[in-house]
């Protein structure tokens, strides 16, 4: 088995579902007491979301870069940043080290294909939502036409994960909330819904959707498995 190193505290409320996640996968596919070899870098969030606020992201970037740096000289065998924003910086930190890093745009995109779908709307933090680096990637790598919310859900998205789900409040009104959008964007057209922010699916279930969801933070777990397993 291949050592995982996590650049996670992106928020820490999702690597500790990556945590269990990456064990509880390793365990159904080998069974018995087996569980995930993997190294944890987790950062201060708040001064991450800092960067991000003022616009430093090749700064944030860096403060990434040598995590994965550590992770790697520690042992990784592959690496994942554990939040779909940060991969605004995911060639820089990719520059930084001799080992694979596992882009969630890929994991996530391979499983809307698999699942034969085109077309599907995107809910995340404004930065994944409104700039290009992950719709684009989505779009121009595997073909995925993204469709996202109007100002004011994308407004209301973003609110309920800095003040909400960042800091573990996980509430009815605002799942209320997501699940309104998620309606819209299925009028709109949408095939599928992607939760393209690791957080979200501590808040929103498939039942909580008229059509699929895709949670990054399983699919990019699964991914991680997969490769740690092969040869
Ligand atoms: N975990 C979130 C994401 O997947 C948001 C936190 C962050 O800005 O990194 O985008």
């Amino acid at each position: 088995m291949k050592t995982i190193g996590l650049i996670g505290g992106m928020s820490w409320e999702s690597s500790a579902l990556y945590y269990r996640l990456l064990n509880e996968l390793v365990r159904e596919r080998l069974g018995g007491l087996h569980s995930a070899r993997c190294l944890l870098h987790s950062v201060d969030f708040a001064d991450i979301e800092r960067l991000q606020a003022t616009g430093e992201w090749e700064q944030a970037g860096e403060v990434l870069a040598e995590a994965a740096r550590g992770l790697s000289a520690a042992g990784a065998d592959l690496l994942l940043i554990c939040t779909n924003t940060m991969h605004k910086v995911a060639d820089q930190v990719q520059a930084a080290v001799p080992v694979p890093l596992l882009h969630l745009a890929d994991a996530t995109a391979d499983a809307v294909r698999a699942a034969g779908l085109r077309t599907v709307g995107l809910l995340g933090t404004a930065f994944t939502m409104e700039q290009d680096f992950y719709r684009d990637r989505l779009a121009a790598r595997h073909g995925v036409t993204v469709l996202t919310p109007d100002a004011a859900g994308r407004a209301e998205v973003h609110r309920v994960i800095y003040e909400e789900l960042c800091r573990g409040v996980v509430r009815d009104s605002s799942r209320a909330a997501c699940r309104r959008i998620i309606d819209q964007l299925a009028a709109d057209g949408a095939e599928g819904v992607v939760l393209g922010c690791t957080e979200i699916e501590l808040l929103i279930q498939p039942e909580h959707s008229p059509v699929p969801v895709f949670p990054t933070t399983r699919l990019h777990a699964e991914a991680a498995v997969t490769a740690a397993l092969s040869r």
